[in-house]
């Protein structure tokens, strides 16, 4: 094998071969003193060189071992994949999520895939990643689609969860009208596909619908508060249309609707630059960057972790409830509090900055969940403490992570 040696090893043998020349064809011949000392320089010399060939040949094991690690974690078969549970073809469903790849998506992936159904993830990439599914890359229940669910997509299913759309206000606003279209053209798309396969389908909605509210706490029953030209408006309206365009195929159609109503979710996984508050605090608090509040910071938001809110999701197409139904956290938190609680469990010392308040922004928002809880027995479980340590672990590793290998398998929320 041809080997390459290292500057330090070609510079010790020309010394080497220097010093040979000097001690056997210029000096006096040797008496037997000189002899021995020749020799013993000699055998250091020989042992310095074998120390370095060693080290060059460490060196080489440790950046083939480091490649083999990186080869090795790029092929599916070679992953363990988590335990799941073992259903036979009449109790296992084949479930479509679209959005799949994303945050909230990839968790109910977990969920579901744990739970020993077939997986169908119909992503476009714009906000989703295949990291968040790797878990599943080649399993014989998973199955992984690029699509984008603006155009038809023929497929046969069981059951539908319609998460595709950006979701975070930057990623929303970055493409108004391709937001809408998710949210209309997408959802027509996915509700006449289940009125084809005769599929329940649940449309991911959002506490967006009560706008900026005049009611607080928001109960399903109240109406809105929305600017329909405003900044925000081509998510809180496309969702708004999401949801009468359930309710008309479900009329005309008789297709089997639910309509989730998620409020703030948080969690592992979250895109790092999504702009949100949760990720954009942790992330500044763990650079030691100001914590940036838009405004005074009196405005509230109430915030569920991801597990709470995926075995929400998956209550609500089990049961019976067909009508709007809201699935978040009730603890109440001003945001300036939050930013101060974030400081507080990263440490360091950020400061806090005030930015210029964002147009349209609610400025409180809070679910009653007493519908849940009736019809879904269902209700939060993670305190927000908790749930922020997880994810403030997940961004630091995220942050710190160097290399394709270091897989995001560690953050399964759910057990088989
Ligand atoms: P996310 O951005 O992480 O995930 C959305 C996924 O949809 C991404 O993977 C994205 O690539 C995909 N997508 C977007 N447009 C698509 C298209 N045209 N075709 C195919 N795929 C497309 O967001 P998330 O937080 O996981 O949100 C999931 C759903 O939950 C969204 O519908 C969102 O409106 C809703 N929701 C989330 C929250 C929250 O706090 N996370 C709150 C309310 C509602
Ligand atoms: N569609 C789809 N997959 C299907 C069935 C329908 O993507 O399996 C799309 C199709 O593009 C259609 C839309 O869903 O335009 C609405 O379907 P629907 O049956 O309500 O309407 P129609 O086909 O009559 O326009
Ligand atoms: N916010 C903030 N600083 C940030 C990001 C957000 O003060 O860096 C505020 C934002 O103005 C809003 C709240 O935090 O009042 C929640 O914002 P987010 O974008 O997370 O979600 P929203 O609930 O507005 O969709």
């Amino acid at each position: 094998m041809f080997v390459r040696f290292s500057t330090s090893f070609l510079l010790s043998v020309v010394v080497y071969s220097v010093y040979c020349l000097d001690t056997t064809e210029l000096s006096e011949p040797p008496g037997e003193h000189d002899s021995q000392t020749s020799c013993k320089i000699k055998d250091e010399m020989k042992g310095g060189i074998k120390q370095l060939e060693l080290e060059e040949a460490q060196e080489k094991i440790r950046l083939l071992e480091d490649r083999l690690e990186e080869l090795a974690s790029r092929i599916p078969s070679h992953q363990a994949y988590p335990q799941i549970k073992f259903r036979t073809f009449k109790d296992r469903k084949r479930i479509l999520i679209t959005g799949g790849a994303g945050f909230v998506g990839s968790h109910l992936v977990d969920k579901l895939m744990l739970d020993g159904h077939e997986v169908i993830v119909v992503d476009n990439y714009f906000t989703g990643r295949r990291r968040n599914v790797e878990q599943w890359l080649g399993h014989e229940n998973f199955e992984l689609l690029h699509h984008d669910i603006v155009a038809p997509l023929y497929l046969e299913v069981d059951e539908i969860y319609h998460l595709a759309s950006p979701a975070s206000p930057p990623h929303y606003m970055y493409n108004p009208v391709k937001t809408i279209k998710t949210n209309t053209v997408g959802t027509v798309n996915m509700l006449g596909l289940a009125k084809r396969v005769k599929a329940r389908i649940l449309i991911g909605s959002t506490s967006e619908v009560y706008g900026d509210p005049e009611v607080h706490p928001q109960p399903e029953s109240y109406w809105g508060h929305v600017n329909p030209i405003g900044p925000r408006a081509c998510y809180d309206e496309g969702k708004r249309v999401a949801e009468t365009l359930a309710y008309a195929y479900e009329k005309q159609s008789n297709v089997s609707v639910r309509v989730a109503r998620i409020f703030n979710t948080y969690g592992p996984r979250m895109h790092t630059n999504d702009g949100r508050v949760v990720s954009n605090f942790i992330i500044q608090a763990l650079q030691g960057d100001p914590l940036t509040i838009y405004g005074n910071g009196e405005q509230t938001r109430s915030f569920q972790y991801v597990s709470d809110l995926v075995n929400g999701l998956v209550a609500l197409m089990e049961g019976d409830y067909s009508q709007p139904i809201n699935i978040g956290n009730p603890d109440e938190r001003s945001i300036l509090t939050f930013a101060n609680s974030i400081k507080e469990m990263v440490g360091g010392d950020s400061s806090i900055e005030h930015l210029p308040p964002v147009e349209d922004d609610p400025q409180r928002r809070r679910p009653l969940i007493d519908l849940a809880k009736k019809v879904l027995n269902w209700e939060p479980t993670i305190p927000l403490e908790k749930g922020l340590e997880k994810t403030v672990e997940y961004f630091r590793r995220e942050l710190g992570r160097k290399k394709h290998s270091e897989r995001n398998l560690g953050d399964i929320e759910f057990n088989p």
